[in-house]
């Protein structure tokens, strides 16, 4: 078995601090997908063999999610958490790299005394964590947990743990597709069907759970909403809160929608704008060489991963739009020649 090069004292700083804490708080992004909650379920199930863990997540999650070993023992941030989180010995952040991806739990714990461990896989990590463990080419954040609790916890691991990681690992890679062409990444799911991950069952709660309304707006979007302009390459899609409402849109309903422009042939970038309340949420994906975290920082007030990343738009969805067409009429030259 290999295992990931963490640096060793990391981790036994790491271990001590877990052993030595009164009280640990594992947390995750908003909005939060199937990699945090495996990774942040994952590290609860270890370690609440060890120490006292609590997860809290920084707003509620998709309920094709909520079968998760240990879902039904989650927080939702909410302000009365704010002493508990204040005194928490121990803080890990999952899945994320910038407190900023906290939202309003962002202020409280950045305020917390409490040691701060990242688990990560994004680029340029933010350094307010004392301990990191960040590999950007691990498939997922799950994948790295799983390379922790291996370290430092071994006994821990069970059947819970291994099919929260599975959870983590299966969604972030696209079952497999994308991000996750080294060995290690194969060699772990091996190990995690040693442990007895029904994996069928997995599958089938993740991609087989969704309601007939949001089929039928998958449906609706791509008929009608979804806008391709094969000599750049590119295709887009919109979602109004007007259509949310006439398709009983739940949390996670849009789930995968940002990828699908990308089952077209010769197309290679694509974006999702979702009107909320407040913003408009924005997905960008592409294939090869365009880097959409680049685009979406720049653009967008947001970041991820090279060919996955996210972020907001404070005008109205129709302004964003019209915004994005423009930066198509900018980025012309670049995007038909995407590669
Ligand atoms: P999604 O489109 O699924 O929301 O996000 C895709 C990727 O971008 C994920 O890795 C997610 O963590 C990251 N991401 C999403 N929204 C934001 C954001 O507002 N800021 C940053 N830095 N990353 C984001
Ligand atoms: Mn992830």
């Amino acid at each position: 078995m290999f295992m990931k090069k963490f640096d060793i004292e990391s981790l036994k700083s790491a271990k001590a601090a877990i052993k030595a804490a009164k009280s640990v708080i594992i947390t995750g992004h908003t909005n939060p997908d199937g990699d945090a909650m495996g990774a942040c379920l994952a590290l609860y199930n270890s370690l609440k063999k060890v120490t006292n863990a609590k997860v809290i997540m920084p707003s509620d999650y998709a309920s094709f999610l909520k079968w998760m070993p240990g879902s039904d023992l989650i927080k939702v941030y909410s302000k009365g958490l704010d002493t508990f989180i204040a005194n928490a010995d121990v803080i890990f952040s999952l899945d994320y790299n910038e407190l900023s991806r906290l939202g309003n739990m962002e202020v409280i714990v950045k305020q917390s005394k409490a040691l701060k461990i990242m688990i990560d896989h994004h680029p340029y990590p933010d350094t307010y964590a004392q301990l990191n463990f960040n590999d950007e080419t691990a498939s997922s954040a799950s994948e790295l947990v799983y390379e922790f609790i291996l370290s430092n916890f071994p006994e821990t691991i069970d059947k819970d743990v291994a099919e929260c990681i599975y959870t983590g690992m299966l969604t972030d890679t696209g079952s497999f597709s994308f991000n996750s062409s080294m060995p290690r990444t194969f060699e772990i799911v091996a190990d995690l069907l040693k442990h007895g991950i029904d994996k069928n069952r997995v599958i089938n709660n993740i991609y087989d759970n969704f309601s007939e309304s949001r089929m039928r707006l998958m449906g609706y979007i791509l008929n009608k909403k979804m806008k391709v302009f094969p000599e750049i390459h590119t295709g887009f899609i919109t979602l109004t809160l007007a259509e949310q409402e006439m398709y009983n849109y739940q949390i996670g309903d849009s789930e995968g929608f940002v990828n699908m422009p990308l089952s077209i042939k010769g197309l290679r970038f694509s974006a999702l704008f979702i009107e909320n309340k407040d913003i408009v949420k924005c997905s960008f994906r592409s294939k090869g060489s365009f880097a959409v975290n680049e685009f979406s920082k720049k653009y967008f007030n947001g970041g991820g991963h090279k060919n996955a990343a996210g972020g907001k738009s404070f005008e109205t969805l129709e302004n964003t739009v019209q915004k994005f067409e423009s930066l198509l009429t900018i980025y012309n030259n670049q995007l038909k020649n995407l590669v």
